[in-house]
């Protein structure tokens, strides 16, 4: 390829909303053959909102939303974002909005201990308790065992493509959250325009693979291409092993999760929406976080290399 024909195509690749970092990662998206999709922000908008706060006998709704709330709201993740949201908003204590209040204005107490545990939540101390909010596996880990009722309630929110989170503290589970994010408009059509290239496309989240296989399915995903409850540092592993199998990879992702799936992957492809880490990591990003694009990208690099021959 000539550098001339390479320039034509970044050139063209910036009307299209697709930053490119050198000339050269065009030639390294003209081979690949397997798209590796992260889910939260990728495939789904990433905006969460709190959706069901399911409670044991002896724990109180408000108690739960409060303590979960607080320990949240020191963490970014999305899933974070709509349970600390959600906590301000629907406690009912209607004391008038006052400054760094939440937005119903009543102010969730301060977390003080506050760790993020990668792919599995959060823990903090509030008002003297010992609080834990994330996955099944953040519990167990601690000791803690979700009872029987509430890890049915899970399931079933799990099935409906919610995620779900539960919160304990002191030792013992006290109820679960769940938070819904919708699965992007554009995201069916860009994985039909992603196979109508040749390309097979994967999912890899570290979600949960009930709520896994449910976004699959509605944007046409084989089960068997589905890689969920994968852990931030794991998602290199899942690149390598279909790099392994030969595959040319390209990831797609967004997060700072995603990143160092990103710099592994043959090609990477950040979310323009998504964290700088992530775009840092990319050779390509797509500046107005359009799935659709990245099947435009391809479509590009084969064309601007053909054209050179
Ligand atoms: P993804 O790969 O879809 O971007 P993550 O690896 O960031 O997901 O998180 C995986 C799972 O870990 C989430 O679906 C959630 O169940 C749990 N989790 C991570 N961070 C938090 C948090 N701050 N609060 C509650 N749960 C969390
Ligand atoms: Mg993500």
């Amino acid at each position: 390829a000539t550098p001339t024909a390479l320039m034509v195509g970044t050139g063209r690749g910036a009307q299209l909303g697709i930053l490119i970092k050198g000339p050269e990662v065009l030639e390294s998206t003209r081979r690949v053959d397997t798209v590796v999709l992260d889910k939260t922000g990728t495939v789904t908008t990433g905006r969460m909102t709190l959706q069901d706060v399911y409670v044991t006998e002896d724990a109180d709704e408000k108690e739960v939303l409060r303590l979960a709330g607080a320990v949240e709201h020191a963490s970014e993740h999305p899933v974070a974002r709509a349970v600390a949201a959600g906590a301000e908003e629907r406690s009912e204590m209607g004391v008038p909005p006052a400054e760094g209040w939440g937005r119903a204005g009543v102010p969730l107490p301060s977390a003080s201990a506050f760790e993020n545990v990668p792919g599995l939540g959060v823990r903090g101390t509030v008002e003297g308790h010992e609080v834990l909010v994330g996955r099944a596996r953040l519990l167990e880990e601690a000791g803690v065992t979700l009872p029987d009722e509430l890890a049915a309630l899970k399931t079933r929110a799990e099935e409906d493509g919610r995620t779900a989170v539960a919160v304990a503290w002191d030792g013992v589970a006290r109820g679960v959250l769940t938070v819904a994010d919708a699965v992007k408009e554009t995201s069916a059509e860009a994985v039909r325009e992603l196979r109508a290239l040749g390309l097979t496309p994967v999912l890899l989240t570290g979600d949960n693979r009930t709520v896994a296989a449910s976004v699959a399915r509605r944007v046409g995903i084989d089960d068997a291409c589905v890689h969920a409850e994968v852990l931030p540092r794991d998602k290199v592993e899942v690149i390598k092993r279909l790099q392994a199998e030969g595959r040319t990879v390209a990831m797609v992702g967004d997060g700072v999760n995603d990143a160092a799936a990103l710099a592994t992957a043959d090609l990477g492809l950040a979310m323009g929406t998504g964290t700088d880490a992530a775009i840092e990591a990319g050779d390509l990003t797509l500046v107005r976080g359009d799935l659709r694009v990245a099947a435009d990208a391809i479509r590009l690099s084969r064309k601007t290399l053909s054209t050179i021959k």
